[in-house]
């Protein structure tokens, strides 16, 4: 078990995109399982791979459902119908930092599950919102770049009183 540390933005890791895991092995498993144990300490609901500091691309996902490792993943369809909801992330620090973020209601999403395994089905609701979230940021995009202009301009003002503290 090792809890990882988690970047922060704006540590440029979080800008960067991910690679594409071609190899299942050893050390695979064991970033999975370091994945899991710091997105539980965190707590959060989802962390991917660049979160800490690691350019593969590998997401872990728990909404009070279980845990859910997901490589390679993406998201094929969007449904039409956006909702508005707020959004917090383990790497905008602190937590207590939400905006709203506007995201489809319904996905379909697909990837590989930890043995390799292809995976695909449909999410709604705060799944579809979790797995959009975690997609973001395996290609190097943040909560900060989906909201507002007036909400943005909130968040980094907070970040900057908070950081200066
Ligand atoms: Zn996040």
């Amino acid at each position: 078990m090792a809890v990882l540390p988690i970047r922060k933005f704006p540590d440029p890791v979080l800008r960067e995109k991910t690679l594409p895991v071609e190899k299942i092995d050893d050390e695979l498993h064991k970033l999975i399982k370091n994945m899991a144990d710091t997105m539980y300490a965190a707590p959060g609901v989802g962390l991917a791979a660049n979160q800490v500091g690691i350019l593969k691309s590998v997401v872990v996902v728990d909404i009070d459902e279980g845990l859910m490792v997901f490589l390679n993943p993406e998201i094929t369809w969007y449904g039409n119908e956006t909702e508005e909801g707020e959004e917090g992330c383990l790497s905008v620090y602190p937590q207590e930092i939400q905006v709203m973020i506007p995201r489809s209601t319904k996905i379909r999403f697909k990837a590989k599950n930890e043995k390799g395994e292809p995976v695909e089905f449909e999410a709604e609701g705060l799944l579809a919102r979790a797995l959009q979230h975690e997609v973001d940021h395996i290609h190097g995009i943040l909560i900060l770049d989906r909201t507002s202009p007036e909400e943005r301009r909130r968040a980094l003002k907070d970040l900057a009183g908070k950081t200066l503290v």
